[in-house]
């Protein structure tokens, strides 16, 4: 019984994240045995399908349907699990991305299964008991669950699994479906991309500020700091609230959930909502001039300082790096 791992896109094309679930269910079908079968639903060019064998997937059932071009919960769920039947999986893996973290619940009340979403680690499969770490309280802890059900889906935070390539191409194959108007009850009617460089989720740096920022015209420092690290821009809620920053740059337990391998707070307390969406972050670097704001507790490395004096000596000194 394969591993099923669905491979989602954005735009026609495979995200980092895909990438990373896809070694990740190749890793739990080498540790029980069995294959690995990958589906990936929209408009992606059969190469790309077929690259997907390079992170370790054998088979690619490709979902071409104009009805599914755009993203839809329950209708991608179903195919899911319609697809999950058809292999015969007893494990589903996918990527905690803001359409996995939708699309998990459903297909495990679909398959009738167990569901470890936000998955930070490889599942532990010994003595007949399947336990998965996973993020909890939107990020605020970790908690190891068992899993008892004879089907389990897995959701695994992007960030936390790293990408392993190297096998060769997977057989593509059409799977067929039958949509069903009751799945379409809401849809998406047209996605608008932003403008950003680098997208937030998927970013593995991002330069954020707060409030001490004192107001949208000092955020040249933060755009100019990102644009040289390649990294994303996030912004605190009451930012975003002020209107100072877009509401797509919120991070937090109401905003983006991030995890990128570095991220660096300038002028943010560190309130608990704010960590909530941040803390599993790899490295953390906080910029306040109060020595005892709470962002410091969960910080790798600190600055005290005022950002208008730290961020310009900062930026010379990456500058300066990467002359
Ligand atoms: P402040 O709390 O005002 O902190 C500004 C910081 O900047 C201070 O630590 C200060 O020392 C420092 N500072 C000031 N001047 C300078 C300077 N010149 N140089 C360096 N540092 C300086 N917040 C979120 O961010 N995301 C969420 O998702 C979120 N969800 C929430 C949900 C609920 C239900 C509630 C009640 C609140 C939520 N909040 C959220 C708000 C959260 O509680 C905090 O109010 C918010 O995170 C504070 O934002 P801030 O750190 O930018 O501002």
């Amino acid at each position: 019984m394969p591993v099923l791992v669905y491979a989602e896109n954005a735009g026609g094309k495979f995200k980092k994240s895909t990438f990373e679930a896809v070694s990740y269910a190749k890793a739990i079908a080498d540790a029980t045995n069995t294959g690995l079968t990958a589906i990936s639903i929209g408009d992606v060019a059969a190469a790309d399908l077929a690259a997907l064998g390079n992170y370790g997937a054998e088979k690619v059932l490709n979902v071409a349907n104009d009805k599914l071009k755009n993203f839809v919960n329950q209708a991608y769920a179903s195919v899911i699990a319609e697809a999950a039947k058809a292999e015969g999986a007893d494990i589903v893996v996918l990527s905690n991305s803001f359409s996995g973290r939708g699309l998990a619940p459903r297909i495990g009340v679909k398959l009738q299964a167990g569901v470890a979403d936000g998955a930070v680690a490889l599942p532990s499969i010994e003595g007949g008991k399947f336990t998965v770490k996973k993020t909890a309280f939107s990020g605020k802890a970790f908690a190891t669950v068992e899993l008892t059900s004879a089907i389990k889906v897995v959701s695994l935070t992007p960030n936390s699994y790293k990408v392993v390539d190297g096998g060769a191409d997977a057989a593509v194959e059409d799977f067929a479906v039958e949509t069903k108007e009751s799945d379409f009850k809401a849809m998406i009617k047209d996605i608008v991309r932003s403008a950003d460089k680098v997208s937030l989720p998927d970013a593995e740096i991002v330069v954020s500020g707060g409030r001490g920022l004192k107001g949208p015209e000092n955020w040249g420092l933060v755009e100019e700091l990102a644009e040289l690290l390649g990294a994303a821009t996030a912004c605190s809620k009451p930012v975003s609230d002020a209107g100072w920053r877009p509401h797509s740059e919120h991070v937090g337990q109401t905003g983006i959930a991030v995890s990128p391998n570095l991220y660096i707070a300038i002028g943010i307390s560190g309130a608990i909502q704010h960590l909530a969406g941040v803390s599993s972050s790899k490295v953390i670097v906080v910029i306040n001039k109060d020595a005892d704001a709470p962002f410091f507790k969960v910080a790798d490395y600190g600055i005290v300082g005022d950002a208008f004096e730290v961020l310009p000596k900062l930026i010379a000194a990456v500058k300066a790096y990467k002359a």
